[in-house]
């Protein structure tokens, strides 16, 4: 708990007095119509830019994101026990009607499907042991880097873009590619928080290109090299999703720019992109499936 400061509850709207504005960090009357600094309109967010950012102090990133991983890949076990496979790597794998109920991407659930949506969700989801186990550790050691040269917000910024910007190219490649083996064939079913973990790798290797430093710079195509190595050595992995999530990674970092600091208005954004992809994940669940030939 930092020290000094107004004390701000986080569930309740404040309805008086000031309040940092969420553009330019100068102070501004909570019910203030427009910021006389830089002219942003309702910098006090109705009331809730202190809670807001109150929400996003601390380092609450990767407990966040492995907790969130940890308990919808357990719920993909539990609901469908018997359809759970065991074998090789995908010891402990959920069953495959079960991929597609909470929202697995790729060509299949995007062009016969219609899960449109999906390319939001297919990030939370995960495929087995191995997988899970994989991802949680690279978000583990990547998630405090990239928080800390971004800001707990702007890092879920770019997670989430990362991710959906890597099922969306790998759903374009299997439509492009469609017939072509792996790996020229895009994701037909696609999921993983790897997409979003090249995001945070993209990031890291336009932090060092933006900021001079050739250490940063170097660590990351260090990380991209090896990672992509891994990628094309195991048959299966999605490494279209992989790319797509780098390319979407970097440019979410040159959008941010790191050389400035973090705003308020990324803490809305942050709390925005994780709504839509969570609320993804509710929307694949609650749409049901029509009735699928293996079944
Ligand atoms: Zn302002």
């Amino acid at each position: 708990m930092a020290a000094g400061g107004p004390q701000v509850n986080m569930f309740r709207r404040q309805k008086t007095g000031s309040v940092l504005c969420p553009s330019c960090g100068q102070l501004v009357g909570v019910n203030d119509e427009e910021c006389l600094n830089c002219g942003r309109k309702r910098p006090g967010l109705w009331g809730f830019t202190g809670p807001l950012r109150a929400l996003a102090r601390g380092d609450a990133f990767v407990p966040f994101v492995m907790w969130l991983c940890g308990a919808v890949y357990l719920a993909m076990l539990a609901s469908d026990w018997s359809g759970v496979s065991f074998e090789g790597l995908g010891i402990l794998s959920p069953s495959g009607r079960n991929w597609l109920r909470f929202g697995a991407s790729g060509g299949f659930p995007v062009f016969v499907l219609e899960r449109w949506w999906t390319p939001l969700s297919a990030g939370w989801l995960h495929g087995g042991l191995v997988h899970i186990g994989f991802n949680l550790l690279s978000i583990y050691n990547l998630g405090p880097v990239v928080s800390h040269l971004y800001g707990p917000s702007r890092t879920v910024i770019i997670y989430v873009l990362g991710s959906v910007t890597g099922f969306l190219v790998s759903t374009l490649a299997a439509f492009v590619f469609a017939g072509y083996p792996w790996p020229l064939a895009g994701g037909g079913l696609t999921l993983g928080a790897s997409a979003a973990v090249f995001g945070l790798i993209g990031a890291v290797l336009h932090y060092g290109r933006r900021g001079g430093s050739s250490l940063i710079r170097d660590q990351a195509v260090q990380w991209i090299i090896s990672g992509l190595l891994f990628g094309f050595m195991l048959r299966g992995i999605d490494n279209w999703a992989h790319i797509g999530g780098l390319g979407g990674g970097y440019l979410a970092s040159k959008w941010l720019d790191p050389l400035k600091p973090e705003r308020g208005d990324h803490v809305v954004l942050a709390v925005v992109l994780l709504a839509l992809s969570l609320g993804a994940v509710v929307l694949s669940l609650v749409v049901p499936l029509p009735p699928l030939r293996y079944e």
